[in-house]
């Protein structure tokens, strides 16, 4: 088994349970995994890093990554409107050669902006899963079902049918690439946008596989007081009584949830996606912090066509300082909080041994270099708030997954990246024309 030594780390943020930082020490990695943090330690290969911070790779948990051809279509507008008359219209004229460039531009801005694993939701999900192989990416993939019919008056049961199908194919056509990083998940758009009966059947296939079910909830106010209208419910207490709330279910937004569903969600350990750009941009509201602080949530960018990109430090800042405004507390959310949001509660969510730098866990781990201008001066006590507070996406040096390097000096070794956004403009420029 070959390895590869990180020789002399000027820091390592390792997220571990006392969240320490240690200095100028290495990482081994064997494999795909880390296998010993110490000093004089010997690699095949061997990255000098006496000029790096090492951290835990960022982890995406909601995005739709296909969607990056949309960026800057549909912006300004209510969430409403923006996905009936603009995104799904558009998705309709989709060919598989735009999910497909859409997939690999995304991919391309996740592993340079320092993003290591995805939660995706979408469909010709077979192309996505290609995609991300392709780059070497760690990736959930889930086919969003919809069972909703064409005028949003009723459900269908025939789609219902050929939805469950397509979602088994995804199923089969994942376990057929044996790749560990390659992970099938099942996807539910939303309780709205899904009967009963397909939000149960999706779930037992989870639980059948062992795979996170994936879905949008109370994402707006309107979505709420439409659930209370149609079904005398709130959309998380359905799920509740429908007995589909448990520690596989990752529900993206939680926007809008009383104390009572908080309380929900904790005692199921259902696990809990902020997405703080997506939700002030669509003016969808923001959560309340207690809720999520309480339920560990993680970190997700939603799409590129409500975010506009998928920078997680960008989303790291918006969460902690946009939760300081809301409740008028500026001492509320600390950049620890929300490193571990965009890390290890990550990582738990999708319950990968990742999120953190220490033995035993997977490799998914990136590099910044200390002398990037805008997370200096630095400091043992400014680190943790200099990533959070001061670092762009664009300050990431290196980016390995799974133990392999996917970006060494800010160069993509897997693809080209001038062929992935030419491919991207000439996708983007048929489907605008
Ligand atoms: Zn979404």
């Amino acid at each position: 088994m070959s390895s590869l030594l990180l020789k002399n780390a000027r820091y390592i943020i390792t997220q571990n349970s006392g969240r320490e930082v240690l200095e100028n020490k290495d990482i081994l990695i064997e494999g795909n995994t880390i296998s010993e943090i110490g000093e004089h330690l010997k690699g095949d290969e061997e990255i000098d890093c006496s000029r790096n911070i090492v951290m835990p790779g960022l982890i995406n948990l909601h995005t739709h990554s296909a969607m990056n051809l949309l960026k800057g279509y549909s912006d300004d507008l209510k969430l409403v409107d923006w996905l009936s008359k603009k995104v799904w219209p558009i998705e309709a004229k989709f060919q598989p050669e735009d999910v497909k460039w859409g997939s690999m531009l995304a991919f391309l801005e996740m592993v340079k902006t320092g993003t290591t694993c995805f939660n995706d939701m979408y469909f010709s999900s077979d192309i996505i899963a290609k995609c991300a192989q392709t780059i070497g990416i760690r990736g959930f993939i889930g086919y969003g079902l919809i069972d909703l019919n064409k005028y949003g008056s009723g459900f269908d049961e025939e789609k219902r049918k050929s939805e469950l199908k397509e979602t088994l194919r995804i199923r089969d056509f994942i376990r057929s690439m044996h790749d560990s990083k390659i992970t099938f998940a099942v996807a539910p758009h939303a309780p709205y946008a899904c009967s009963e009966e397909l939000l149960l059947k999706a779930k037992e296939i989870a639980d059948n596989e062992h795979a996170p079910y994936h879905i949008h909830v109370s994402e707006t106010k309107k979505e709420v007081s439409d659930s209370v209208e149609q079904f005398g419910k709130r959309p998380v207490v359905r799920l509740h009584d429908m007995g589909i709330l448990d520690s596989n279910v990752i529900m993206a937004h939680a926007v809008w949830v009383n104390d009572t569903e908080w309380q929900m969600l904790k005692g199921t350990k259902t696990k809990v996606v902020n997405c703080p750009v997506s939700n002030l941009k669509l003016a969808s509201g923001i959560p309340p912090w207690h809720g999520l602080k309480e339920i560990h949530a993680g970190l997700g960018t939603d799409s590129a066509a409500s975010n506009n990109n998928l920078n997680m430090f960008e989303d790291m800042k918006m969460a902690a300082i946009i939760q300081k405004l809301s409740v008028g507390d500026a001492s509320l959310v600390t950049a620890q909080d929300v490193l571990d949001m965009a890390t290890c509660n990550g990582a738990d969510a999708l319950r990968i041994n990742a999120g953190r730098i220490e033995p035993d866990k997977l490799a998914d781990i990136i590099t910044l270099n200390v002398n990037q201008l805008m997370i200096n001066p630095l400091r043992r006590d400014n680190l943790i708030s200099n990533i959070v507070y001061s670092a762009s996406g664009a300050d990431v040096h290196d980016t390995i997954i799974d133990g392999k390097v996917l970006m060494r000096y800010r160069k993509v070794l897997t693809v080209s990246q001038d062929e992935v956004i030419q491919k991207a403009n000439e996708r983007s420029n048929i489907l605008f024309s």
